[in-house]
């Protein structure tokens, strides 16, 4: 919300700079004109307004220097209008009303008070989500050039992998569409509950209060190990996030012929597209959680203080990666991952850990685990700020589901220490949701190119919910092999 109106502030900033503008260079004849939608603006204006304007116009005898001023009281109606319609679009009624209630003169004015009807009307028919029942999904990276991500399925092992667990760019917007079709609307991981600390600091949850219209079904999304790790490279897949000329997160794509694109080329920017486009596809402008691991570095960095110190057991992928960046430097890697990373959340989305080393946390002891965290922790969190969410890598868990996490689990009662309050893992079920005094965990499924394809032919009925995987399978996608 206060974001919103930082943004609606400076959008006021550049109409007044354009008012300004307009007034020094338009031509005369224009001049007329402009005097003439002044009249009109003037004629609506409050009688305070006017008394005011017959002030300054006896301060500064030429109109010309008038001119920004009722320019700028049309514009900023334009404007909080438009504020107030993507407010609503996102559901936050309360929001938009009190964005229009702000405008001087609302009352007088038929359309605002018409809108604020509007969304009084409509905030009163919505009904609160069931927190138990919602969704999770998730993806990895996208591909962007399935033949090359999917060739040689019979002799190339990684091209499996790829096509086992990658969700190709085509099948994410068809997802997108068909899920946003069918109502739903994405929520942040931390909309489902409702968060209290208490004066020891502990924090205590309950579940939180979502409203949505009746016809609408609440999901949270996460993407896992957005890093861009050595082995994707030559896959098909982007090549790390960047900031664009207007600070949005876009990726760097190095498509066949070696030439360098930034673009649209993950789920980041494809969701922030989609939601520009569908502005009620989100609950009050809710994103995605990112998921990191760090042994890798992130986002496509080489961030990890093991690039630097060079250990004499490094791995055959980053000993070739150094050779082949003789002028790497750690800190400019930090430097640019903090500033993408920076970009990332303030375009709304979050970071969670996926553990340093992709670890499986059931079966790690817990000194291993001990050592892991201190590493995300050195590593990672300097980067994209602390995180009070941990999404478990290869499905792993601390717990079973009916136990819970009990006052004995030791791993979990590190990992809380650890200021981890928010647990995911992998899970088939629709929605598998665990709400506790001390924590949330929810299950999360797998949009991959298994459950796509299995889906598809018949052999496994798992997201007919969400969409039909025959209609949203790549037509460049081999068939899959089973596990
Ligand atoms: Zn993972």
């Amino acid at each position: 919300m206060q974001k919103r109106l930082i943004i609606t502030f400076f959008m006021l900033l550049l109409i007044t700079g354009a008012g300004v503008l307009a007034a020094v260079f338009l031509p005369k004849d224009d001049e007329k004109a402009e005097t003439g939608k002044k009249d009109a603006i003037e004629a609506s204006a409050k009688p305070a307004d006017k008394k005011k304007d017959s002030t300054q116009v006896d301060q500064h005898e030429e109109t010309k220097k008038e001119q920004p001023q009722e320019e700028n009281s049309s514009d900023m109606r334009t404007a909080v209008l438009s504020e107030a319609e993507l407010l609503a679009a996102g559901y936050d009624y309360d929001a938009a009303i009190e964005t229009l209630k702000s405008f001087q003169g609302y009352e007088d004015d038929s359309e605002m008070t018409a809108r604020v009807a509007d969304y009084e009307t409509k905030k009163a028919s919505c009904v609160p989500v069931n927190i138990n029942e919602v969704t999770h999904v998730f993806y990895h990276s996208l591909v962007v050039d399935p033949e090359l991500c999917f060739a040689n399925q019979e002799t190339d092992r990684q091209a499996v992998g790829n096509n086992q667990w990658m969700t190709t760019i085509d099948e994410f917007n068809k997802i997108t569409q068909e899920m946003y079709d069918r109502g739903y609307v994405l929520v942040d991981l931390h909309d489902l509950v409702e968060e209290t600390t208490d004066d020891s600091g502990n924090v205590h949850f309950k579940e939180g209060t979502i409203m949505l219209p009746p016809d609408k079904k609440a999901f949270v999304l996460s993407i896992d190990d957005l890093s861009y790790y050595h082995s994707y490279d030559g896959y098909g897949y982007a090549s790390k996030m960047v900031v664009d000329e207007n600070g949005k997160p876009k990726c760097e794509y190095i498509q066949r012929d070696g030439t360098t694109v930034v673009g649209d080329f993950d789920v980041i920017p494809l969701m922030d597209k989609f939601l520009e486009e569908h502005p009620d596809a989100a609950y009050k402008g809710a994103k995605g959680t990112i998921a990191l691991t760090g042994y890798n570095g992130i986002l496509g960095y080489r961030t990890d203080i093991s690039y630097q110190t060079v250990p004499a057991d490094i791995d055959e992928d980053k000993r070739k990666w150094l050779e082949a960046h003789p002028d790497f430097d750690l800190e400019t890697e930090r430097a640019q991952a903090k500033a993408v990373a920076d970009a990332i959340k303030a375009d709304g989305w979050k970071f969670a850990s996926h553990t340093w080393g992709h670890m499986k946390v059931g079966d790690a002891s817990m000194e291993r685990i001990q050592a892991d965290t201190e590493k995300w922790k050195e590593n990672v969190e300097p980067l994209v700020g602390p995180t009070d969410t941990i999404i478990f890598a290869h499905g792993q868990d601390l717990a079973e589901w009916t136990t819970g996490y009990t006052a004995d689990n030791a791993k979990f009662n590190y990992l809380k220490e650890q200021g981890f309050n928010y647990y995911c893992n992998v899970d088939s079920k629709q929605y598998s949701v665990q709400l506790e005094d001390n924590y949330f965990r929810q299950g999360r499924r797998n949009l991959d190119g298994y459950r796509i394809y299995f889906n598809s032919i018949g052999e496994m009925d798992s997201v007919g919910d969400l969409f039909n995987a025959s209609d949203v399978i790549d037509p460049k996608r081999p068939p899959v092999q089973h596990l």
